[in-house]
């Protein structure tokens, strides 16, 4: 088939005709969660007692009376129902990233041959999906392949539609019959148990009696490509992988940097205002969407919640902006590196804690005392950070990610923090004792003679860094734009607490020792910030010269996936994890094999794609080209010297290929993570050849000729 499209009917003969397009005046208001089954929504359909036990299986942990589920099944299923439900699912994270369901009628058949809808509390509380085909690490043999689901009532079930019906969504938790989590959600929400308790801990020492509950918030951006679907079927690796494999690079790429901020293009902004009802109608708050740096690259942010709910809803942004491109005849591209040599797409994971009261913990205060309060967080964060950089860099780990860290678009695999300059001028104050410092006792004290009024926003911005402060908040830019931020959470969650818990414990230990509380504290400050201020780096962390300083300072350079994942289940993290009974060792250590196993997988299949490409279209069609040339008569000086160069680049992608197969052949051992070091070693830069030599022989062989849709093409119609 001659592959290549017809670029101007492509960007013609897209109609908004038969879309059925929601009209902007019911969007928000009206629509905002109608399809979540709010608390106030289950609260009218209970009776009081049900009701309050259902708090406090919800607030406290509290298991669920059995007594009580049947009940709230029923007032769940009718709510369901009324929305146009006829099946619902244990909706759950499992450790491939993505999420899975499996849908079950409401309706049963009877005996009698008439049917009957039934939704029990058993079917509420617990769900038996076959588990055997979701990964496990070796946590569930095959022996016990069951699995069961259970419901997390601190998530709103919601309804998902499709073209012809919908299902009742019920976000649950995964494990495996032995209590082992398999999945993404239980860590989290165990790692939301630390931050409270740390925090809470904490915020008493600082004289707060008032908070009960503390939570960590996440707010997460998410950047996308988007394509025409027509160009997405003509390219099977982009089927097969997400990614383009081959593509030489067009004349204009982003370099006008004229796509950025721009204007949307109507077919766009039409697709986004769709997507972005359905979100609302899912209760997920989108506050934001423009154009990104690349051409064909937008992004989306919502408000940020609290992070459990952000983690489910981060996954429905995902599936909703997938599934809705496809009426738009577009696809919705999440991969970290869809184009070589243009920008990535990431997810920034904007995270901070905030009290019941609404207060967050990383907003500098008015108060000195207030500010003494966000100084001692803040700490922790920088020391968390510096502490367990590995679990950072392990926790954006994957195969596609690795295309984008480090490359001149986006953080590097470094970790480092960057504060501002006001920030970090306050920190060295105290370490320095400049500004006197301990005469006068008291906060107010000590606050004004260290202190400066700190800042309200910053207003300094840096992009080049994978952790920045940005005034109330920190943003985490290492995330790739397709995983799930579970994991990065639970991680945050987990390494902060950890340290909120060190630097109290500490301040207790001096106040022990009749040291006053204020100064206890401000000798913490200085002795964590004196300590950790190596993670700290504002410059640019694109520029090489950050490299050579890093490797001075002694900072970890994790550069590839598999460097980090080896990291992951070591002593340091397995007693960080299981102290806080977050992971156990068992299941860290599966964590270790799923994320080898993935890596493994992702490298393979685009190996083998490459290849198939390779030897069966681009090979192909070049000869073809060539044979046309060689007909023409090679007498013409001009055909004879095309002739020359096209056998030269159609023998170097011969010699890339067969050497390609022979990396392909090889699965580089029997467990996945020298299964990993074999791709990372031999495959990739074997594939790299191929489509070096590909590349190449694009920019010679004539258009009709060539198979693949070009970069060109696919990044330019809107
Ligand atoms: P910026 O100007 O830094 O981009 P925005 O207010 O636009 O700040 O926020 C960017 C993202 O950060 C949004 O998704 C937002 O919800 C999130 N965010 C803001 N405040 C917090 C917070 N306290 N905790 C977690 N995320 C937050
Ligand atoms: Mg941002």
């Amino acid at each position: 088939m001659p592959s290549n499209v017809d670029m101007t009917s492509i960007a013609r003969n897209w109609r908004l005709d038969g879309v059925q397009v929601p009209t902007p005046s019911d969007v928000v208001a009206e629509v905002f969660a109608t399809d979540v089954l709010t608390l106030e929504e289950l609260r009218q359909r209970l009776s009081k007692p049900v009701w309050r036990s259902l708090l406090a299986t919800r607030d406290r942990g509290a298991v669920l009376d059995p007594a009580i589920s049947d009940t709230v099944a029923l007032a769940m299923k009718t709510w369901a129902m009324e929305k146009g439900a006829t099946h619902y699912t244990h909706w759950f994270q499992p450790l491939t990233g993505s999420t899975a369901e499996k849908h079950e009628s409401f309706v049963m058949p009877t005996s009698d041959g008439s049917a009957i809808s039934q939704f029990s509390g058993k079917e509420l509380i617990q769900g038996e999906p076959d588990a055997s085909s979701f990964p496990s690490g070796g946590l569930r043999a095959t022996f016990e392949a069951r699995g069961y689901t259970a419901w997390d009532p601190t998530s709103p079930a919601f309804i998902m539609r499709h073209s012809n019906g919908a299902t009742l969504c019920v976000p649950t938790a995964f494990a495996s019959w032995t209590g082992d989590a398999l999945d993404n959600k239980t860590p989290l929400l165990r790692s939301l148990e630390a931050i409270h308790s740390s925090t809470i801990r904490a915020l008493r020492l600082f004289g707060d009696t008032e908070s009960q509950r503390v939570e960590s918030t996440v707010g997460a951006e998410q950047e996308y490509f988007l394509i025409d679907e027509e160009f997405y079927y003509r390219r099977p690796d982009l089927v097969m992988c997400g990614r383009t494999l081959f593509g030489a690079r067009p004349p204009r790429g982003q370099e006008l940097e004229d796509h950025y901020f721009g204007s949307i293009p109507d077919r766009i902004l039409t697709y986004m205002t769709d997507a972005e009802h359905q979100l609302y109608a899912l209760g997920i708050p989108i506050k934001t969407r423009h154009n990104e740096v690349a051409p064909g690259q937008f992004e989306v942010a919502p408000i940020f919640e609290s992070s459990n709910i952000a983690a489910d809803h981060q996954q429905l942004v995902m599936q909703v902006l997938r599934t809705t491109a496809r009426k738009y005849g577009l696809v919705c591209l999440m991969h970290e590196k869809p184009f070589a040599g243009v920008n990535g797409s990431g997810k920034h994971v904007n995270w901070s804690m905030s009290t019941d009261a609404g207060q967050n913990l990383l907003e500098p205060g008015e108060t000195p005392h207030d500010n003494m309060q966000f100084l001692f967080f803040c700490a922790a964060v920088i020391r968390a950070v510096d502490l367990h950089q590995d679990l950072l860099r392990i926790c954006v780990a994957s195969a596609p990610n690795d295309h984008r860290l480090g490359a001149n678009e986006a953080p590097p695999a470094i970790m480092s923090i960057f504060l501002g300059e006001q920030l970090t001028e306050v920190y060295e104050r105290i370490v320095s004792g400049k500004g006197g410092g301990s005469k006068k006792s008291g906060f107010l004290g000590l606050g004004t003679q260290v202190l400066p009024k700190l800042p309200q926003h910053a207003s300094d911005r840096n992009r080049t860094s994978p952790f920045a402060f940005t005034g109330n908040k920190f943003e985490f830019r290492a995330v790739g734009s397709s995983q799930s931020v579970s994991f990065p959470i639970t991680v945050l969650n987990t390494i902060i607490a950890e340290s909120i818990d060190a630097l109290s414990t500490t301040i207790e230990a001096r106040m022990k020792k009749k040291q006053s509380f204020e100064a206890a504290l401000l000798e913490v400050l200085k002795d964590t910030y004196a300590k950790h201020e190596r993670i700290i780096f504002n410059g640019d962390g694109y520029s090489g010269a950050w490299h050579t300083e890093a490797e001075r300072r002694g900072l970890l350079g994790l550069r590839t996936a598999v460097d980090a994942i080896e990291h992951l289940h070591s002593k340091k993290n397995t007693g960080l994890f299981s102290s806080y009974n977050v992971l156990s060792s068992r299941e860290l250590e599966a964590r270790q094999e799923v994320f080898f196993d993935l890596y493994f997988k992702t490298v393979n299949i685009e190996g083998e794609t490459t290849e198939w490409i390779a030897q069966t279209q681009i090979l192909p069609g070049a000869l073809r080209h060539l044979r046309e040339m060689k007909e023409t008569g090679v007498e013409i000086a001009g055909v004879q010297r095309a002739v020359t160069e096209m056998t030269g680049a159609v023998n170097a992608l011969s010699d890339a290929i067969v050497e390609l197969r022979a990396q392909n052949m090889e699965l580089g051992g029997d467990d996945v993570h020298s299964k990993s070091i074999h791709m990372r070693d031999n495959v990739i830069p074997a594939m790299n050849r191929v489509r070096v030599a590909a590349d190449a022989l694009e920019r010679i062989t004539a258009h009709d000729h060539w198979p693949l849709p070009s970069y060109r093409e696919m990044l330019f119609v809107k």
